[in-house]
């Protein structure tokens, strides 16, 4: 699987020239599955491919919601949408999220939830977390609840967590993850055939990913080693990367 455009927005106005090039490469790799993951689901239906029809089974895609209100404005149109597989989203998660209705609709197979990160000081509060993973497994979808976010807060006790590894690795711990129903993707090979599950990428992982909540969802480790550390030092003027406030141990 390739996460396409994690940084960014596929769906950007600005992709718009180079977006053609992308579905061509997407279209050629029906062996590899392209994870889409958009804030802007408006814009979807005017930049697919003109062979698109209903959709090709090597997409997954996915909208974002981080509160109710995005919620309920981007899922619709989410269901909407001719993709043969779709996903949610829940991150940074800020508020809670009632999505059963959207859910019942059968359409959705995976969501996804954690805290803000990247020096963001929103809080993610576990009550919501819970609540969502309890309407995914009423309907047999796959959570994972992918980080605590830096700042968590569990049974009204806050806690500062600048280390994303402590973050994956409480939200491992805290037990949400639920693996539902399995989605299935009919990947072919360049002859246009049906590449069966044995024959198909394995993954791989090392030890440090035993404590990763991301683990679930995650593609396998490329040995890139950016998860694997070093662990940052704290610098003079700024806070620690590794800083954790308040009883770890006691989190989750
Ligand atoms: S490679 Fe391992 S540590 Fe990194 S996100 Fe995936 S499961 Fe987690």
């Amino acid at each position: 699987m390739i996460s396409v455009c994690m940084t960014s927005d596929f769906f950007l106005e600005e992709a718009d020239p180079w977006r053609q090039e992308a579905w061509d490469i997407i279209r050629q790799r029906s062996d590899v599955i392209f994870y889409l993951l958009t804030k802007r689901p408006q814009r979807v239906s005017q930049c697919l491919p003109e062979d698109w029809g209903e959709g090709w089974d090597n997409v997954f895609f996915n909208v974002t919601c981080e509160n109710q209100e995005r919620a309920d404005e981007r899922i619709p149109l989410l269901l909407k949408l001719p993709f043969r597989h779709k996903g949610l989203n829940c991150a940074p998660l800020l508020g809670p999220i009632r999505i059963g209705s959207y859910l019942d609709s059968g359409e959705i197979e995976q969501v996804a939830c954690g805290g803000e990160n990247y020096g963001g000081t929103r809080f993610c509060d576990f009550s919501w977390v819970k609540a969502l993973r309890e309407e995914c497994v009423r309907r047999d979808i796959t959570f994972c609840f992918l980080e605590t976010g830096t700042v968590f807060i569990k049974d009204g006790k806050k806690y500062i967590i600048r280390s994303k590894r402590e973050q994956t690795r409480q939200a491992l711990r805290s037990g949400m993850n639920y693996q539902g129903k399995r989605m299935v993707f009919d990947l072919k090979d360049s002859w246009g055939l049906p590449i069966p599950e044995g024959e198909r990428y394995v993954p791989h992982f090392r030890q440090y990913c035993e404590e990763c909540s991301m683990k679930m969802l995650c593609n396998g480790c490329s040995d890139c080693g950016k998860c694997a550390g070093p662990r940052k030092k704290a610098s003079a003027s700024g806070p620690d990367a590794n800083e954790v406030k308040g009883d770890v141990q006691g989190i989750c």
